[in-house]
Order: C-alpha cells, then structure tokens, then sequence
C-alpha cells in the first residue's frame, strides 16, 4: 500500500532556476498542482538552486510571478535548496563513516557510462578534486508509478555506485532532493516522464538513509514537431502570462482532460476549479510524450 494512503497528501513542484517557466514546465507543476488539490493536499515549492554554473539570475523569481499568474498558489514559504548547504554534509559525513560513500579523484577519461566502482578500495588522494560515490549493490529496487506502472532496476548493473558530491563540491541532484523530500515531508511526487530513471537510485538513498519512500507519478513530458522535449537546451519559449485561460485551456487537453469547451474563454481560476473537480490523472496512464501542438 503506498505509503501516503492514510496520511494527509503532501506533494511538491520543484523547478531549478535555470531560465523562465517554459510550456513543459508548467505542465507538469500544473499536474502536481491538480493532482495535490483534488486530495484535499498540501502543493509545496521548491527551488533546486544548487547546480549553481546551471542557474540563471532573476529566474527563481520570474517562475513564482508565472506561477502565481497562472493561479497555481502554493502552501508555505517557498524552500531554497541553497539556504541550507550544511545539511547535505552532516548526512554525508555520516554515510562517510559507515563506509557507504567514498571519494574517487577518476577523470572523464577512466569514466564509462555505468561506474565500475574503481575507487572503492583506493585510498584517493584527496589533494585533486574527487566526487563522493555511494556504494550500490545488485539488489533489484521496484517500485509501481501510477502511470508508468511497476518499475525494477538492478542499481549496480545499470546505474553503478553514483555521484552524491560532485568534484566541484556542488551536491548532485539525485543526494539533494532526496533529503528535501523527506525534510518536506512530501509523500507524493508528480514529475516529468524524464526524471523517471532517477528515481530507483532515490528510492536506494531513501532506503539506505532509512527515510520512507513517497508515491511516485511521472506524468509524460512535452515534445516539440521535431519529437525533442521542451525544454531549456530546446529554446522552448517562455509561457505567455498574458493570455492565462488559453495556456490553463491548452494544458489541460495536453493533460488528456476533456476540458468543456464553454471553459475556453473562462478565467483561468475557474478553469482550475473544474480542472481540480475533474481530474483524472488515469487518463495519461503508459503514455510518456505528448507532442505540444500549441504554443
Ligand atoms: N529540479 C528538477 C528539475 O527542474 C526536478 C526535481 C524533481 O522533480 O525531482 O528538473
């Protein structure tokens, strides 16, 4: 039974501030919105600002102004993950001293795809830059999305013992949101089909920190004619929050609603409320792009 069942829901959007909100963006913050408000829930936000060379100035700030334009109002104070560095290191250290993470110093070169675990029983030199690894077996992590359906991966065949401490001494995205998520309590994730691999060496974190493991919906992520996912590297352009009811319309049919059609030229809050009222997530069960078809 998933683990959220008899709690009150918690879910959370969490953006990295690497440009404006772009129409794939705001999809899936509009599904994680919709999915927390049609169970009475709390929508946290979050900004994953660690991957600081990624980050781009005034951006943080541009998505909350999108967001809150678009009426997706969240609960509580938005959370940085850079106001609070000390606590990744402290868990860390910790790991450090029961031997599950350790430093490898291995250049691109020595890299392949899958880390074949190399400097696990080097002592590294700690005077050259190292990332901190941690140390995966072959156990097999399941887990069943609600859309995507039952998951397996053997972590040490396919993914290797990964990077929570990058050699620039940024935090990886994997280690980070981890912790944020159970800091946050949050006990249901919706996110892009594209996150979908990452989140068996979650769930391996999850277990290894001994932290309970929340329900998982990736929701499909939005391509472009050419097929490629809207997104940043793509140029996908930023939601124009001068016509809310149009993008909040189109949405929810990219959302595989059945929007009524009298709702076209409504204002976009109550397009939300009939959105909350009506929403089906089943609707979008095994399907894992969506070409965009509007902009
Ligand atoms: N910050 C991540 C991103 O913008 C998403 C984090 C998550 O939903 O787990 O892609």
């Amino acid at each position: 039974m998933p683990v959220w069942i008899n709690k009150s829901y918690i879910g959370r959007f969490a953006p990295s501030p690497t440009g404006p909100l772009h129409l794939g963006s705001l999809y899936t913050a509009l599904a994680s919105f919709l999915q927390a408000r049609s169970r009475h829930g709390k929508w946290l936000l979050r900004i994953d600002d660690l991957d600081t060379p990624r980050n781009i100035k005034g951006s943080a700030d541009s998505i909350l102004k999108t967001l809150d334009a678009f009426g997706l109002h969240w609960d509580d104070s938005v959370v940085y993950q850079s106001q609070h560095l000390g606590i990744y290191d402290e868990i860390l250290d910790k790991l450090a001293k029961n031997k599950l993470v350790y430093p490898c110093s291995c250049s691109r070169k020595t890299l392949t795809a899958i880390y074949s675990g190399l400097c696990r029983n080097k002592q590294s030199p700690r005077n050259s830059p190292y990332s901190l690894r941690i140390k995966t077996d072959e156990r097999i992590i399941s887990f069943d999305d609600e859309l995507q359906g039952l998951i397996s991966h053997n972590l040490a065949l396919q993914h290797g013992d990964f990077i929570l401490k990058r050699k620039d001494r940024i935090i990886a995205y994997q280690f980070a949101v981890v912790i944020d998520d159970d800091r946050q309590q949050v006990n249901h994730i919706v996110r892009g089909f594209d996150l979908l691999e990452s989140t068996p060496r979650q769930i391996y974190l999850q277990k290894t920190l001994g932290i309970a493991t929340p329900g998982y919906m990736h929701v499909p992520v939005i391509i472009d004619e050419q097929g490629y996912k809207l997104s940043k590297q793509t140029r996908a352009t930023a939601v124009d929050v001068r016509t809310p009811e149009a993008v909040i319309f189109g949405l929810l049919k990219l959302l595989k609603q059945n929007p009524p059609r009298e709702l076209q030229h409504a204002p976009s809050t109550e397009q939300l409320n009939w959105a909350i009222d009506h929403w089906d997530p089943a609707l979008l069960k095994n399907s894992r792009a969506i070409s965009s078809g509007f902009q």
